[in-house]
């Protein structure tokens, strides 16, 4: 497998300059290659040359644009499983998995934006001004900073290039420094079909890279998929030159299951949706509330199930979840579960513990008869763990679901969907899926409420995002 460790800057491949970052082999603790970050004046080189890209790039047909874009998208689906052996590698995922569910949808996500571009639409152009007629364009905004997590590497990197870039912005795109190497490959294909300039992936650290990033005075917008904690560094940073933000933070999904609810349906749907990437997602099924008739026989279902999965190496037969991103992660989620097991109330039915040997595994948790008030039902954890709640009424649930700093995902399990709209109707999370839970479509929008942001990742609201409204008054 090839591994490409260059930066690319104004349409150049070089070496960063800065620090070497060890990139790990999450199911094996191995180190797979040494990364050098981007220096501050390769960042600001990478500005540099995006800007003097937006002159032209900025005025290409939407059609050139999807052009390229299909191409791009033609290009990643002819080396879908060199992608998913390079992703599966450097975040311990499973190999099928990334191969069967996230390069599919990669590749759409270009394929998509390519025909977005086509088709933004907007109010009428008129005369709103006696002798004056006004239209509205819709003009790309000029070279976007982006900045990845480690949890969906390539998948993240097609969320915030695609639109951009469908809208005639350039970018600057900085993965996570625990997971370039995805990143980097995409890099190499898209050098040979965008012109110089255009997309530059730099390389490195929040502190090192991703600040000099934001602050720089050419970067007009910025958009952030992470934890709260960095959104709000970032967003002060960009208060200083009044730049766009785009932020895509955390979650802490409620999965309200009401007693007519299908069991069945309801455990199989928790033991993917809880546990997907191992639990490592800000839409995950991690926050439960069983209503009271239905509760003791979901426990004890949801018990066997979470147990039943099978964890391993990324190319292990059967495997369904992997290890964590590294073990400072690993250690963050069973201190979760250890600070939950003290206070006395709640019962780990299934998993809690590390696995020993090699690799950053955890066992797939399930938390039961835990509290509102306990900080597992509060706090993301970001791993496989997920919390059982009891409630009574629709009124309660509600309540309990709402009172979250975040509010990116939620889902409503029951028979009734009249309930069921009901409910979605008060919750106040950017999505509510009724009887299923994370599934995401390119034509519809993702994104938070509360302190899990704002902007839109997919669909046509993150092209609208990634532009500005502009009127053009002509005196007649
Ligand atoms: P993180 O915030 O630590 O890092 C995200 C990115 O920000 C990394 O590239 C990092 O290098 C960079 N960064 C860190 N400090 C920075 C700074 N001061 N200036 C500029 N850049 C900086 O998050 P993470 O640990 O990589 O990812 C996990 C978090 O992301 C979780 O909280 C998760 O919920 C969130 N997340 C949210 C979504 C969503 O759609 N809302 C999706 C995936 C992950």
């Amino acid at each position: 497998m090839k591994l490409s460790t260059q930066l690319l800057i104004d349409g150049q491949f070089a070496t960063g300059d800065g620090q070497a970052e060890p990139i790990l082999n999450p199911a094996t603790g191995e180190l797979i290659a040494s990364v050098p970050e981007a220096s501050f004046e390769q960042v600001n080189r990478a500005v540099n040359g995006a800007q003097r890209a937006f002159a032209q790039w900025s005025r290409t047909t939407p059609a050139q644009r999807s052009t390229l874009l299909l191409r791009l998208a033609d290009a990643i689906e002819r080396h879908a499983e060199e992608f998913a052996a390079l992703e599966s590698l450097n975040c311990g995922k499973p190999y099928l998995a990334v191969l069967n569910d996230e390069l599919p949808a990669v590749v759409d996500c270009f394929r998509f934006f390519a025909g977005a571009a086509r088709c933004l639409q907007g109010p009428l152009a008129g005369e709103y001004i006696e002798g004056h007629t006004s239209m509205i364009r819709r003009d790309p905004i000029g070279v976007v900073g982006s900045i990845a997590p480690w949890n969906y590497p390539l998948m993240m990197a097609a969320w915030k290039m695609a639109p951009v870039l469908a809208a005639g912005n350039t970018v600057v795109l900085k993965p996570s420094e625990q997971t370039p190497l995805t990143a980097l490959r995409l890099a190499e294909l898209a050098s040979e079909l965008f012109p110089r300039g255009v997309i530059n992936i730099v390389c490195g650290r929040g502190e090192s890279v991703g600040a000099p990033l934001v602050e720089h005075p050419l970067v007009r917008m910025v958009s952030l998929t992470g934890d709260i904690a960095t959104g709000q560094k970032i967003l002060q940073s960009a208060a200083r030159t009044m730049k766009r933000t785009h932020l895509e933070l955390g979650g802490k999904a409620p999965v309200i299951i009401f007693d007519d609810a299908d069991l069945e349906a309801v455990v199989a749907g928790i033991r993917t949706f809880g546990f997907y990437n191992a639990g490592q997602d800000c839409t995950a099924a991690c926050r439960i509330y069983a209503q009271g008739k239905i509760y003791d026989k979901f426990v004890a279902a949801m018990t066997d199930a979470v147990a039943s999965i099978k964890v391993g190496g990324p190319r292990e037969e059967g495997v369904e979840m992997g290890p964590l991103i590294s073990d400072r992660q690993r250690n963050r989620v069973a201190s979760f579960v250890e600070r939950a097991q003290s206070s006395g109330h709640v019962e780990v039915t299934a998993g809690g513990k590390i696995r020993p040997g090699n690799g950053f595994f955890f066992e797939p948790t399930l938390i039961a008869h835990a509290r509102q008030e306990d900080e597992i039902v509060r706090r993301e954890v970001f791993g496989p763990v997920v919390s059982v709640t009891r409630f009574s009424d629709a009124e309660q649930v509600v309540q309990w679901a709402n009172d979250s700093d975040y509010g990116l995902a939620s889902s409503v399990w029951t028979r009734d969907l009249g309930l069921a709209s009901k409910v979605a109707s008060h919750l106040q999370y950017g999505c509510t899926w009724i009887n299923t839970h994370f599934m995401l479509t390119s034509e519809m929008p993702h994104g938070g409420m509360k302190m899990s942001g704002y902007g839109k990742d997919l669909s046509l609201y993150a092209l609208e995002d990634y532009t500005v409204p502009r009127h053009i008054m002509v005196k007649l």
